[in-house]
């Protein structure tokens, strides 16, 4: 089988399909679930609100009752109920939040005029049941809240947590083990750097995309362009995905794939179709760890990254792998482009008819780490596009920015 210059989506594809979630995991809501995937749906127990409530602070009374004065013969605050039934020319004093008597409607305060025991309203009297929230108006027993698959957020633990649930069952958040690699290549942080190396910033940077993305990232030392090493730094590490940095390509130092070839590498993908990123690689390890092998050059590791690593973490926490395509008008034209896929870095703004527009940057060298660091999307242009005009509709990527 051809495993080289696959197309993005072949090559996303074929990813993919080789990797499964492990086994799951009951985690604490209210502690340990933000980020996690719902491995099994999260049902109502009972109706919310529970009964019917008032939305108001006011007086339940019978609609339609136009008495002139009501006697006041109870109170029904929250948590309080009024146990009894509320009959003509009556009216119970009521909370926001409270249980309305049966078949009650809410007249707010503000029209009311308390007399002793008594209480008059301003206005017409009202003919159906006024400012109450329906018991089951937010949801219903047995309804499904939350359905299995969906990322846990704030908003959606607060709908766990009004359903009255403290745990759930969640997909497990993959190991990811980065390495970079490269004689030159050395720790931020690193005091005595030599003129020829340069520091490591697509490590950090992977790992923080892990995190961000429902890894668990492990950051090992960087590895010098020497097999052994490399097999050294990665023998015995527990992880379900190995990242690789660097030493992708088929220079003579590009030591990566033949160092695990040693440890019984195979391969899935071998190259793609992309620019940039063209040389990075996917296989699995005899032993099941799967290694996600990215070109050194920041732009490429990132942008592969985006298309690959962020789909593969999802399809691991039984998450939705699809890309998240936004459509944009370009301020500029732009040449045709070529035989690979292009990714371009760029920048998003909103025109004044509220329409997003987006400027790819000119200098798309995949080595600069400041363009990267400019852009807030990626810009796709497809194999073999043909010369575009400023305002054309192209399809982004928004990067996952504050
Ligand atoms: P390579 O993919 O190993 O051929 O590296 C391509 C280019 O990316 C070279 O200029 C490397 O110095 C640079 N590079 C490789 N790894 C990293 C890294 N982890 N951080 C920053 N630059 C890197
Ligand atoms: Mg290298």
């Amino acid at each position: 089988m051809n495993l080289k210059d696959l197309p993005v989506e072949e090559a996303r594809a074929r990813m993919l399909a080789a990797v499964t979630p492990g086994a799951l995991e009951t985690v604490a809501l209210d502690r340990h679930a933000e980020g996690r995937v719902l491995a099994e749906p999260i049902r109502a127990v009972r109706d919310q609100p529970p009964f019917d409530a008032s939305a108001m602070d006011g007086y339940a009374l019978q609609p339609g009752d136009v008495a002139a004065s009501f006697a006041v013969v109870g109170e029904s605050a929250a948590g309080r109920p009024f146990s009894q039934g509320v009959g003509a020319g009556e009216a119970v004093r009521i909370f926001t939040g409270a249980e309305v008597p049966p078949g009650c409607a809410v007249v707010i305060q503000e029209r009311a005029t308390r007399e002793g025991e008594r209480v008059r309203f301003e206005g017409p009297p009202p003919l159906e049941r006024t400012n109450v929230r329906p018991r089951a108006g937010d949801f219903a027993a047995g309804d499904v809240l939350l359905p299995a698959g969906v990322r846990l957020d704030a908003w959606r633990l607060a709908l766990a947590a009004s359903a009255g649930r403290a745990e759930a069952q969640v997909y497990p958040q993959p190991r990811v083990a980065i390495i970079s690699t490269g004689e030159e290549i050395v720790r931020a942080g690193t005091v005595d750097i030599q003129p020829a190396q340069i520091f490591d910033s697509n490590g950090p940077s992977l790992a923080t995309l892990t995190a961000s993305w429902g890894g668990r990232p492990i950051r090992l030392e960087p590895a010098r362009d020497d097999e052994d090493a490399i097999l050294a730094a990665i023998q015995g590490v527990e992880a379900e995905l190995i990242v690789t940095v660097g030493g992708a390509s088929v220079g003579d130092y590009d030591l990566v794939k033949p160092a695990l070839k040693r440890l019984g590498l195979e391969l899935l993908v071998e190259t793609i179709r992309l620019r940039p990123g063209k040389p990075t690689w996917f296989g699995r390890l005899a032993d099941g760890r799967f290694v996600l092998g990215l070109p050194g050059n920041p732009a490429s590791g990132l942008v592969a990254a985006e298309l690959f690593l962020r789909p593969l973490l999802a399809v691991w926490q039984g998450g939705d792998p699809t890309l998240r395509m936004e459509h944009a008008r370009l301020t500029r034209p732009m040449r045709e482009s070529g035989p690979r896929e292009h990714w371009m870095r760029a920048k998003l703004e909103s025109a004044a008819d509220g329409s997003v527009q987006v400027t790819p940057f000119s200098d798309q060298d995949s080595s600069l780490v400041s363009v990267f660091a400019a852009a807030d999307a990626l810009l796709r242009r497809p194999t073999h596009a043909p010369a575009a005009e400023a305002g054309d509709v192209v399809e982004v990527i928004r990067l996952g920015r504050l």
